[in-house]
């Protein structure tokens, strides 16, 4: 008897969904209380079952099971004396993810709650990120539960100093290319540079990025991914008919992705009423005014309930996450994972908001991701949305490699060409494997196929 097709359809999906799901429970099993690091692959693994149903042979050569086991895990001890003369201990982290297609490319993250859950995340995001800028950079991540608030500047070096003394046996411009992240900035890149340089006694300029101007940086790479962020959203919001201008955003955080996010969506002539810290929110209903927030956290790093003594109209309220029951048209979750869970995501919905863009990596749970999506809200997946910064960062490693330096402008229009691109390849993989307007699975499968081709060239490593 014939096999009709929609029977093979359902035997080549019981084959995916089986083939997926056993990889799932082995990963489960190895790596016991990971949630994050289980969140993100979770994620990633069901948006690639239309991959495997329509290219099995994606399922053989352990494509799966060697793109979701770190090629290197590096844990390491971080002592330095604080100014009090005691002797501190911090943990260090980095994960070598995947070099199929680059060097190891990825920030570091300075924050209490840094473990090995959350750099293995951040890293395995950061492969099909970096596959869909279209760049050759491999995926990596780092960091420390060095918690920089509070710190004077010579403890900050003192810490930058001991934790790049045991970083710089592992990374180099060809190997492992390391940037920001959380609680990671300008000055933090400057003292991991400067100990970098010293240990190996040459200037090797391309080992790290978000340098400063004088030394080796590129412009535009410090607004980088909150441009990106609002460039890629326009993108999404032209496409159904809308735009920034004329509508009300709220962005969550107040950091480096936050101010050039706000910076950009108010330039395309939107009005941004709220961002927070990790303490609370502030509400202006007349615009943030950015010359404030820049001054409180660039310079003076102080807390955002600062801005209503510069400005009293202005509210603050305690407690970060009730940022999102603030109606608004546009959301940009631009401050860290899961601040977005599904109560945030049900009030963001009652208030009638568009469109979600996340600047911030997985900074929405998997339920509140699938009730954006049910409810047809436009929603831009991390991975895409803030691949401004890292795209901007290995086009530092050009400039390094080149020895020359482009202009802002020169920059700018590179970074825009690249985020059009990464909406275009998402939404074409989207419709192409039967899941039009769902970035989330088009963005995973673009990146996937990138890595995965590289991958089954290089044979079984
Ligand atoms: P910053 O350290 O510059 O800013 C982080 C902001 O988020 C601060 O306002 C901080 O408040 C707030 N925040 C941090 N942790 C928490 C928390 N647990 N709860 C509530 N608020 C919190 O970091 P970035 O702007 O660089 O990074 C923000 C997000 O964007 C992260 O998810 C990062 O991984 C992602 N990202 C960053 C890129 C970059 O180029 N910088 C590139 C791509 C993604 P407080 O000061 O009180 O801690």
């Amino acid at each position: 008897m014939k096999t009709s097709e929609s029977e093979i359809i359902h035997i080549q999906q019981h084959a995916a969904e089986k083939y997926v799901n056993d990889i799932y429970e082995t990963i489960k099993q190895r790596n016991p209380n990971e949630n994050e690091f289980l969140q993100a692959v979770k994620e990633i693994l069901d948006s690639l079952l239309p991959v495997f149903m329509k290219h099995p042979k994606y399922m053989e050569n352990g494509i799966l099971e060697r793109i979701t086991e770190p090629e290197r895990l590096i844990i390491f001890r971080v002592p330095w004396v604080d100014d009090n003369g005691k002797v501190r201990v911090n943990r260090g982290f980095r994960v070598q993810f995947n070099s199929s297609i680059g060097p190891y490319k990825g920030g570091l993250r300075f924050h209490p709650t840094v473990n090995a859950s959350i750099i293995k995340f951040l890293g395995f995001e950061q492969i099909f990120k970096n596959a869909l800028t279209g760049l050759p950079i491999g995926g990596g991540k780092g960091g420390s539960d060095f918690d920089p608030k509070g710190k004077s500047d010579g403890e900050i070096m003192r810490f930058c100093q001991s934790f790049m003394t045991e970083l710089c046996n592992y990374i180099g411009p060809d190997v492992d290319v390391p940037a920001g992240d959380i609680g990671v900035s300008a000055r933090e890149i400057g003292y991991l540079f400067g100990q970098y340089k010293r240990i190996r006694g040459g200037y090797q300029a391309g080992v790290i990025t978000g340098k400063g101007l004088a030394y080796g940086g590129s412009l535009t790479r410090k607004e980088a991914t909150g441009y990106g962020t609002v460039y890629f959203v326009e993108e999404m919001l032209n496409n159904s008919g809308l735009t920034f201008k004329g509508s009300t955003v709220v962005v969550s955080g107040s950091g480096n992705v936050s101010i050039y996010a706000i910076e950009k969506a108010a330039q395309l002539g939107a009005t941004v009423v709220a961002c927070s810290d990790s303490n609370g929110y502030i509400y202006d209903p007349l615009g943030i005014n950015l010359s404030t927030v820049k001054r409180l956290k660039e310079v003076e790093r102080k807390r955002i309930k600062e801005y209503i003594n510069v400005h009293p109209h202005a509210k603050y309220v305690e407690g970060c996450s009730n940022i999102w029951a603030i109606p608004c048209d546009i959301a940009l979750p631009c401050a860290t994972q899961n601040e977005i869970d599904i109560n945030s995501a049900k009030l963001l919905i009652e208030n009638g908001v568009k469109a979600i863009g996340e600047g911030a990596n997985m900074p929405s749970t998997l339920e509140a991701i699938e009730l954006f999506l049910q409810q047809k809200v436009l929603f831009g997946p991390g991975k895409a949305v803030n691949a401004g910064g890292v795209a901007v960062s290995a086009l530092e490693m050009s400039q390094n490699s080149m020895r020359l330096s482009w202009t802002f402008e020169e920059v700018d229009e590179k970074l825009k060409e690249i985020m059009k691109n990464i909406y275009q390849k998402s939404v074409k993989c989207s419709e192409e494997f039967g899941h039009p307007n769902n970035l989330v699975v088009g963005a995973n499968i673009a990146g996937f196929l990138t890595v995965a081709e590289a991958m089954l060239a290089h044979g079984i490593i």
